[in-house]
């Protein structure tokens, strides 16, 4: 039984791509099987692990109208797979209007693959769309990203009450699994202090590994490679192979607590 983790936060350019592009490939480094299903229609996490988004057999937009299985579009990266996506998945949301059940797409298609993987990753579009529901119901938990500044907390209330209402309607296994800091500057007064409140009001919802602002991280996209493969020895690199290692203990010592 794979693990599904979302990776989601409805600001753009707050480290949602990164983070779940490099914890798919910490991971698989980790001897983990994991599937990283892209579910932007900009295609960034596709494009990130080399994989050339104009030129795919399937997407997860056929997947989630129900052309084509998970199966027959999953592309190779380097030790894992991923389900990619383009700008045709933007069209998905309009399409699946019209059908039954439309929130439960993609956890239905997924349940083929369960069996094949230890971990399915979830790179969420920048908003709280019916592309992002379908994340929601099919995941056992939410890893969210922030920036640690003014206006982090300022979204994540709305995030947390879509998660709230998500878990009593139409998934109960849902949870918060933690709020990862991103792209942070440690020279930055601010950014130590909003650190401190999340800590203070978050307790141990928050990862205790921090994602330093690292330019190799920023870098690595352009050559179609996850920062961690990308240059090994760089902080932002050490720094998302230490945070796959807390994602696997996380995982562990809950299935020691259930
Ligand atoms: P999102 O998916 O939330 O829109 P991205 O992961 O695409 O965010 O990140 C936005 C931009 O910030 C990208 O250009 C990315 O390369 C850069 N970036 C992300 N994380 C870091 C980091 N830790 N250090 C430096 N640049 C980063
Ligand atoms: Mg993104």
């Amino acid at each position: 039984m794979a693990k599904v983790f979302c990776i989601a936060n409805q600001k753009g350019g707050v480290g949602k791509t990164t983070t779940a592009v490099n914890l798919a490939a910490g991971l698989a480094m980790a001897e983990q099987r994991v599937l990283l299903v892209d579910l932007d229609p900009q295609g960034n996490a596709t494009m990130g692990c080399g994989i050339d988004k104009r030129n795919l057999k399937a997407t997860v937009y056929q997947v989630l109208v129900g052309l084509a299985t998970v199966k027959d579009a999953i592309a190779q990266a380097e030790g894992f797979h991923v389900l990619p996506a383009n700008r045709e998945l933007a069209g998905a949301e309009v399409e699946m209007v019209e059908l039954e059940q439309r929130e439960v797409k993609l956890r239905e298609a997924l349940a083929e693959v369960d069996a094949d993987y230890d971990f399915i990753l979830i790179d969420c579009p920048p908003a709280l769309s019916l592309l992002t529901l379908n994340a929601l119901c099919c995941a056992h938990g939410v890893v969210i990203p922030m920036q640690c500044e003014y206006y982090a907390l300022e979204g994540l209330s709305d995030l947390v009450n879509t998660i709230k209402q998500v878990c009593k309607n139409l998934n109960p296994n849902l949870t918060i699994i933690g709020l990862l800091r991103v792209m942070f500057d440690p020279r930055m007064t601010l950014a130590q202090q909003v650190s401190d409140q999340l800590e203070k009001h978050f307790g141990n919802k928050v990862f205790q590994t921090i994602i330093p602002r690292n330019v190799r991280l920023a870098e690595a996209p352009s050559y179609g490679i996850p920062g961690v493969l990308f240059d090994k020895t760089s902080k932002g690199a050490k720094a998302y192979l230490s945070f796959a290692q807390e994602m696997v203990d996380r995982v562990n010592s809950a299935a020691v607590a259930a």
